[in-house]
């Protein structure tokens, strides 16, 4: 018998790097290219440091409030954590303890079977159809919980509202979580239909739309019910997570949301134009409705491209796994940002053919 008989042994998720080097273009982790509201600066400026001999609110209460009535919602139905990441975490270990499998694509965000290997919890992959779309038809068989980013990560793809609710009205005895990590870039929240289905639980992020990716902000909307055993596991777990300054900061960023909507806006236009520049260039790319987009060349291959971007310091995504090697995931940045990385292309792709 070895002390190493007992460790939870796991395959941990592999996070995109984070350089620093002072003329890079980073593009690799989806990140907000335009600073946070002016608001959040401002308070950062001011932050009064004593308060930070106290223990933060274990409930966050004054940002599940903001959250709760920017949403419509009541205070009891939002659950906030250090990034959604942990959101998912807690309700993973909360909602799924079936001894079915859970559901999710064979193509999507890289950290659900890393908690399901955590966890144990069987789970089983649905495949995407050829056009990268999920099948609802695929999440109608026996399961213990159904999981899906929406859009997707990293094709960028949306469902659209019926076929959210399609999937969710086929899964009322178990919990459905859809992760909107990326609905702020002109997708359509299912949100609303937290009010409909006790069973559903929508997961959001400060980290892109909102320019927060350091402060570490998620949060999940649901049923009072739902969230009330969310917050049982949690307390079960770690009363304090979420620190002070993280609450106070998050406040203002739900407060300004003409800052909000301008920069999401101006990502959303910068991706429209890059999509067409990447068309002109020879990439073919589901229709994103992310900040970013996932793109392949027709004739140069993408690990290629990959490299040769990394040596120029211009950072994107890229995966050597089954069906998606041959793609690029790359974060809409700046115009001036995807200016160089155009130039880049432009200037790259003949020699490699
Ligand atoms: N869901 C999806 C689909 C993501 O791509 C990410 C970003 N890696 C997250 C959740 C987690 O983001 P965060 O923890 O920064 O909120």
């Amino acid at each position: 018998m070895k002390w190493e008989d007992n460790v939870r042994k796991v395959v941990p998720y592999v996070a995109g790097e984070q350089p620093h080097k002072p003329h890079m273009i980073k593009l690799n982790t989806n990140e907000c290219p335009y600073p946070p509201a002016p608001g959040v600066q401002r308070l950062a400026g001011q932050m009064d440091c004593g308060a930070l001999r106290l223990y933060p609110d274990s409930d966050a209460a004054p940002l599940t409030d903001a959250l709760a009535e920017y949403y419509g919602v009541k205070p009891e139905q939002v659950f906030v954590g250090v990034g959604s990441d942990d959101v998912l975490a807690m309700a993973f270990m909360t909602f799924f303890n079936s001894s079915r499998p859970i559901l999710f694509p064979d193509v999507t965000y890289s950290f659900y079977d890393v908690w399901a290997g955590l966890f144990r919890i069987p789970y089983k992959t649905c495949e995407l159809g050829e056009d990268w779309h999920i099948r609802p038809e695929d999440y109608c068989q026996p399961n213990g919980g159904v999981i899906f980013p929406n859009p997707n990560a990293p094709t960028g793809l949306m469902e659209d509202f019926d076929t959210v609710e399609e999937i969710i009205r086929a899964n009322r005895d178990v919990v459905v979580i859809v992760d909107e990590a990326y609905v702020d870039f002109g997708g359509v929240s299912v949100l609303p239909l937290v009010e409909k289905y006790d069973n559903l639980l929508v997961v959001q992020t400060f980290s892109k739309s909102r320019a927060m990716a350091g402060m570490r902000i998620g949060f999940g909307i649901g049923n009072e019910k739902l969230i009330r055993y969310l917050k049982d596991v949690k307390f079960s777990f770690n009363s304090y997570t979420m620190n002070y300054p993280s609450q106070m900061l998050g406040v203002e960023a739900v407060r300004d949301d003409a800052y909000f909507k301008d920069t999401t806006g101006r990502i959303v236009k910068t991706r429209e134009r890059v999509k067409k520049e990447l068309a002109q260039l020879g990439f073919h790319f589901p229709d994103s409705r992310a900040n970013f987009i996932f793109a392949s060349h027709r004739t140069v291959p993408a690990a290629e491209i990959f490299r040769a971007l990394r040596e120029a310091d211009i950072y994107v995504r890229y995966w050597d796994k089954p069906r998606i090697s041959d793609y690029l995931r790359i974060t809409i940045g700046t115009e001036e940002q995807m200016d160089r990385l155009m130039e880049f292309l432009r200037e790259f792709l003949p020699r490699a053919l």
